[in-house]
């Protein structure tokens, strides 16, 4: 008799939130100071006597995660912040102040998977070992850290990953995190288990194909000794990115009691000292709803649709853009020209859309350019260029530069009779059946009028010409 195992799996995402200041105290939030220990105090170092206090900016930031997911805010009227105990040495406190039962979000949904909480926190150090020391950095410590935990509803590691990886846009769309997961502003955690059985939690998750791989590994891992009839511990267990395994850390029956208890020191808040309604006010369309909205307005497949609102940024400015075109029927040529010339362009000079010297409009207005066949599409990459470099409008550009396309046979006729005199090879080639020789033939043309010349034109001309 065969026996299917089905998995439960849920997940625990913490994100550090892109604050001015740290959680509770007045030290700089940030992430890219690389000397050691700058970016500290009495407070965020656990000196006797120091007093926090809370980061106002950095409770509203989960609270505009919580309402854009549809959590509930303040659900238990007061909410607070409490001690969790343990000893580490990058908590110089020897406690890290949390949340534990009056989270500031409950309940809400991401793609269908429901959420139990998002709480905020204060992430601890950095510690680096070598071989003569082990060193600690607490520019870190006292940074502000938003935890979000979901019900165990994913099915599938690569669930868990889309799932993730609509968490990271979310948080970028929102604006309250970079979420970048090779910096370490975004870490996942996993519990999983197959038939509702003991749990295992993978913790050490560093990209969103480490989760993959490592819920895949552990899946199989438990149901191998199902299979055996043996028992899947309850434990903590590291993924190793390198040996592609889950290793044990600890058994959770020697878990650590952690002793919370209300943080003496931070007085419980409630929603009276936000304006909620400003803050809900404050969350943009969301990646979802602009997912559907962009496929019903501009006709685009899901695959197009997904690569624009990747970035809100370049979808907001594809979407000036498309506005401004006379008919939806150029859009796609318009997302052809914007996801590859563009963003070339953009790569190439090493800018993002905010430093792209070409407004929506005057882009707008080349696609109408190459739609109606005013310009060829050699002239269009060098016009985004020249564009760019130089922000002018894209017809004054081209009467400076005279690139209008050159499609009138009276004027091409002749190049291409003396182009036909100049190579008799390929025009050999061609009449002997070798019908590519043509292309040589449009290209020695196209070089001569500067890539002007209306390459469908010309093939008809050459076809004329070669006829016989
Ligand atoms: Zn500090």
């Amino acid at each position: 008799m065969s026996v299917t195992y089905k998995p439960t799996i849920g997940l625990e995402i913490h994100a550090e939130l892109k604050t001015q200041t740290k959680m509770f105290c007045d030290c700089l939030n940030d992430a890219s100071e690389k000397h050691p220990n700058v970016n500290i105090c009495s407070i965020c170092t656990g000196q006797p006597g120091a007093l926090p206090t809370i980061n106002k900016q950095a409770v509203e930031h989960v609270l505009k995660v919580g309402l854009a997911l549809g959590g509930e805010v303040f659900a238990d009227k007061e909410s607070k912040f409490d001690r969790k105990n343990y000893f580490y040495p990058d908590l110089p406190k020897g406690y890290q102040v949390s949340q534990y039962d009056q989270p500031l979000v409950t309940g809400g949904e991401l793609n269908k998977i429901r959420l139990i909480r998002i709480h905020l926190e204060e992430d601890a150090g950095r510690l680096s070992h070598s071989k003569e020391d082990s060193l600690v950095d607490y520019n870190r410590a006292g940074v502000p850290l938003m935890e979000l935990v979901t019900e165990p509803d994913i099915k599938s590691s690569a669930e868990a990953a889309s799932f993730a990886k609509e968490l990271q846009l979310l948080l970028r769309y929102l604006g309250v995190s970079d979420a970048d997961m090779e910096k370490g502003h975004m870490r996942l955690e996993a519990n999983i288990s197959l038939n509702m059985g003991t749990k295992v939690e993978v913790k050490n998750i560093n990209s969103f194909k480490a989760m993959e791989d490592a819920i895949k590994y552990e899946l199989a891992r438990q149901e191998k000794l199902l299979k055996a009839n043996k028992k899947v511990s309850h434990e903590t267990r590291g993924w190793n990115d390198v040996k592609k395994v889950t290793v044990s850390q600890r058994s959770k029956e020697e878990a650590q009691e952690y002793r919370y208890f209300p943080e003496p020191d931070l007085p419980p808040f409630d929603e009276k000292s936000f304006n909620i309604k400003s803050i809900k006010a404050d969350v943009p369309e969301l990646p979802q709803d602009k997912r559907e909205r962009f496929k019903k307005e501009y006709s685009l497949t899901s695959k197009q649709v997904d690569v624009l609102v990747q970035n809100m940024a370049a979808a907001g400015y594809f979407e000036e853009a498309a506005s401004e075109l006379g008919d939806v029927k150029k859009t796609n040529l318009l997302f052809n020209y914007f996801t590859s010339d563009v963003w070339g362009l953009m790569k190439k000079r090493s800018v993002d859309i905010n430093g792209l010297n070409i407004s929506p409009a005057h882009l707008a207005h080349v696609i109408e350019l190459v739609a109606d066949k005013r310009i060829t599409s050699r002239i269009a990459k060098n016009l985004l260029l020249k564009m760019h470099e130089t922000g002018l409008d894209p017809s004054e550009i081209i009467a400076n530069e005279e690139w209008e396309q050159v499609s009138d046979e009276s004027s091409l006729k002749p190049l291409a009779k003396q182009i036909i005199k100049d190579h008799p090879q390929p025009v050999a080639d061609y009449k002997k059946g070798k019908s590519q020789s043509i292309q040589f033939l449009i290209g020695m043309a196209m070089s001569e009028l500067g890539g002007k010349a209306d390459p469908n034109v010309l093939k008809g001309i050459f076809e004329e010409l070669l006829k016989d």
